[in-house]
């Protein structure tokens, strides 16, 4: 099953990665970083489909796309 991992002390609370994800599954913390911003959080980890478009969205690479087994590919890039 494919796995995200957000470093939120990297992450800046833009919610690129919230508006880019297909499967609507990350959303921002109620809680802040040392830094002072929300960070982005997946809550619903078993819908996640591996695409890695949250990790091509962030300007920060601060999330972590794995897989392990069959990834379901929706665009050619
Ligand atoms: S890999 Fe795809 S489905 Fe999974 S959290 Fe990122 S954008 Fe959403
Ligand atoms: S795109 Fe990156 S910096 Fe922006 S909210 Fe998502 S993890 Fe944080």
């Amino acid at each position: 099953m494919p796995g995200v991992t957000i470093d939120k002390n990297h992450c800046k609370g833009c919610e690129l990665c919230v508006q880019a994800c297909p499967q609507h599954i990350l959303s921002m913390s109620r809680e802040i970083t040392l830094r002072g911003y929300f960070y982005a959080r997946m809550h619903d980890p078993s819908r996640c489909i591996g695409c890695r478009i949250c990790a091509l969205t962030c300007p920060d690479a601060a999330i972590e796309v794995h897989t392990h087994g069959t990834q379901f590919v929706l665009f050619d890039y």
